[in-house]
């Protein structure tokens, strides 16, 4: 069946959904494993503070769902899972402590016997990895020392502002306003790159400590509220996910919207109020996926040229999602009809009941 422009394209339900109590930290482990290509399917462990441990398992399914448009649009013959490390926010995070729950959720791992490939998110390094590592053969995302992509984050950043030429058209890159959200890892490495390009920053992160970063870029600095309602070019939202909701959506004063936040939009509607408002919106799993490509290249013995080329394609992916939604469905609905057409895979029909 085709998805008509109301109605969400999702695959349904979920491979593999398992969360465990740690036996070496007491802390909740999670793994989702949304769906497997050829017997495999990757993503990354995400540790951090979580209120409950329902919260963890909500969150690691909705990333998990994510990471199968990612693989799949970006042409990865991988499925898409997730890993969450559920920090208790009252327990303060020993390093004993870090490690037992690295281990138990590298016996997790271990457990998919293959099916699930994990690697870096947020709270996790290439050197968590090199210590999961003796506990399963599932991992990917080591240090470049080790034959691996190490830190991903630099991949993601090139990924974006390839992203960001694609979406201003035939407005260049230098001159443009761009407003950053979140000068992190990623949102830090695109603002250098898009200030070496000669864009126009305002930049803001709710750490003070990034004013020093917004000096060296010429940047002006705005609180994090106050930069969903600047008046430029482009806003690319760089934090965390949710930021796209019926209230911030209204109060937007730019064109486009392009950034490397996961799970940009509260819910699928809002791509629906963005491309009413004739915004237009770059699917963050578009966006983002230069880090998934360089991890996944490992598996194939990691070739820096190869990530490169690929991470160019996220240009052209883009400019075909753009061609779809100009026929009358939203950028969400296009690129997870393109994602579907990509990896083969039958889709069905929304009954609004989002996973
Ligand atoms: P990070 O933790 O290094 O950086 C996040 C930055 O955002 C920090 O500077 C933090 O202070 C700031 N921040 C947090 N909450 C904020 C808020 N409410 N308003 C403004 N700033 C806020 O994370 P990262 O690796 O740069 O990832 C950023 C986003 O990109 C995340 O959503 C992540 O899931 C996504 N992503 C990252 C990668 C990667 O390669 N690192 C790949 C794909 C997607």
């Amino acid at each position: 069946m085709s998805a008509t422009a109301d109605q969400a394209v999702v695959l349904r339900d979920y491979e593999d959904v398992r969360v465990r109590r740690g036996r070496h930290s007491g802390l909740t482990v999670a793994v989702a494993v949304h769906r497997t290509v050829k017997g495999r399917s990757l993503g990354g462990c995400r540790m951090k503070p979580y209120g409950t441990p329902d919260d963890a398992v909500r969150d690691v399914e909705r990333l998990a769902r994510a990471m199968t448009f990612k693989a799949a649009v970006s042409g990865l013959s991988l499925g898409g899972a997730k890993g969450v490390i559920a920090l208790d926010p009252t327990e303060s995070l020993t390093e004993e402590l870090r490690r037992e729950a690295l281990q138990d959720f590298a016996e997790m791992v271990e457990s998919f016997e293959g099916r699930y490939i994990t690697a870096q998110d947020v709270g996790i390094s290439a050197e968590d990895i090199t210590f999961m590592e003796r506990f399963t053969a599932h991992v990917a995302g080591r240090p470049a020392s080790e034959g691996g992509c190490g830190d991903p984050s630099p991949y993601t950043a090139h990924g974006v502002e390839v992203a960001i030429r694609a979406s201003l058209g035939s407005r260049p890159l230098s001159g443009a306003h761009i407003v950053v959200i979140g000068l992190g890892h990623v949102g830090g490495a695109l603002a250098l790159r898009l200030r070496e390009a000669g864009a126009r920053l305002t930049v803001a992160d709710v750490d003070p400590g990034k004013q020093e970063l917004a000096r060296r870029l010429w940047a002006d600095w705005v609180s994090p509220a106050e930069a969903m309602t600047v008046e430029a070019d482009l806003l690319a939202p760089c934090a965390l996910g949710g930021v796209l909701t019926r209230e911030s959506v209204a109060a937007l004063r730019v064109p486009v919207v392009a950034g490397a936040a996961n799970n940009q939009l509260a819910d699928d509607s809002v791509a629906d109020l963005l491309s009413e408002r004739g915004i237009v919106w770059a699917p963050d799993f578009v966006v983002n996926a230069a880090g998934l490509i360089a991890v996944a290249d490992e598996l194939h013995g990691f070739d820096p040229e190869r990530v490169e080329r690929s991470i160019a394609g996220i240009g052209d992916t883009l400019k075909e999602i753009y061609a779809r939604a100009a026929a009358g469905k939203n950028t969400l609905l296009a690129a997870q009809e393109l994602a579907a057409e990509r990896s083969g895979t039958e889709l069905e029909e929304s009954d609004g009941d989002h996973v």
